[in-house]
């Protein structure tokens, strides 16, 4: 099938078209940048509102130019969208642009999960089977594994996403959002100085670890070190939980997701873990990391293949959408 993908649950206004049998990803992306502070949700909703028509009238001319089927059909068989999780009033305006173009092409509407998505992107491009995925993104952090139908949520923050902490941080120093390429940036001249690793298990926390890089901040420690200790913490945080969750599940595949997962240190110690148990290690290309609409209208691809729709009236938009309140309608029975 060929889908119109929507995303618009935090900062990125965009639209995409997937064609299954190319595997072509076509992705137009508009997004909203803060003048100060973080995302401000009445603000990112308006710019929803201002930026959607555009987006998706450049990828609905991709599909026409890409389409050989007949002019009285439409370009595409599905338009799937995020519904949730997210910030409701983004997740509203672009659940209505969606309805309102699945009215308009004629074709049925998809409800896509965000998070589920930042995992089978992963899970497509790598062409894995079972993996774990590892959810390094802005508002979220999670470990998820498929199981009896289901994403399972094996472990997670216990408190802030993964990039919105390292966001609190580059706020209070006076950096623009978002923080975390600054940091990055910043890491590559620091030394390492201790600050609080917590790990309960497959849990993790960043409340205090976020504390403590402010408190040395107002200390007057070098800004550089702060940020390559916070980076090499925190993502030995999550190194130590992923490679926790590949040895309980058996799982000897581990897909990242998510726009901290951009980061090359993230990934050259998730890659260094896989290498030295055996695992597979496989981080999509960045235009698949951050919040992008290619990668809803790949898993709503999969869906509408399964036949996985959306009546009108169940469509609503649900801002605290959960990856296992999903049930895995795509992938085939015989996996595990
Ligand atoms: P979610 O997917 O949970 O809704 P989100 O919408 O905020 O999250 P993403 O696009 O997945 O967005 O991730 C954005 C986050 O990624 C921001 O917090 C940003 O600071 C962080 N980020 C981007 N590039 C890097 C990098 N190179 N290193 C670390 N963090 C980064």
């Amino acid at each position: 099938p060929r889908v119109l993908g929507i995303e618009g649950t935090a900062w990125a206004a965009s639209a995409a078209v997937f064609d299954a049998e190319t595997d072509d990803v076509f992705i137009e992306t508009d997004a909203y940048e803060p003048e100060s502070g973080g995302i401000h949700p009445r603000e990112s909703a308006e710019h929803m509102h201002d930026a959607i028509p555009a987006v998706v009238e450049r990828a609905l001319d991709h599909a026409h130019e890409t389409f050989d089927g007949p002019d009285s059909e439409p370009p595409v068989d599905a338009v799937a969208f995020s519904r949730g999780p997210g910030l409701g009033p983004c997740l509203r305006t672009v659940g209505t642009a969606a309805r309102a173009l699945s009215q308009s092409l004629g074709v049925p509407l998809v409800g896509v999960n965000h998070m589920v998505a930042h995992l089978e992107i992963g899970r497509h491009t790598a062409d894995f089977d079972s993996p774990v995925c590892l959810n390094a993104s802005g508002a979220n952090a999670h470990l998820l594994a498929y199981r009896n139908g289901r994403y399972r949520v094996l472990g997670e923050t216990m408190d802030t996403g993964v990039g919105n902490a390292i966001d609190k941080f580059t706020r209070h120093v006076g950096w623009s959002h978002p923080g975390g390429p600054k940091v990055e940036q910043a890491a590559k001249d620091g030394e390492f100085i201790d600050l609080p690793y917590v790990v309960k298990g497959m849990d993790f926390s960043f409340s205090g670890i976020m504390s403590a890089a402010k408190q040395r901040y107002d200390d007057d420690v070098a800004v550089a070190d702060i940020c390559y200790s916070l980076q090499e913490t925190i993502f030995a945080m999550l190194t130590e939980v992923s490679e926790r969750a590949l040895s309980l599940t058996g799982s000897d595949e581990l897909v990242l997701g998510g726009g901290v997962g951009q980061n090359a240190r993230l990934r050259e110690m998730l890659a260094a873990m896989c290498d030295q148990r055996g695992a597979d290690f496989h981080a999509p290309e960045p235009r698949f990391l951050r919040d992008n609409a290619g990668m809803i209208a790949v898993l709503g691809a999969k869906m509408y293949a399964a036949d996985d729709t959306l009546a009108l009236e169940d469509s609503r938009v649900d801002p605290n959408f959960r990856p296992d309140q999903v049930p895995v309608t795509w992938r085939g029975g015989s996996e595990r």
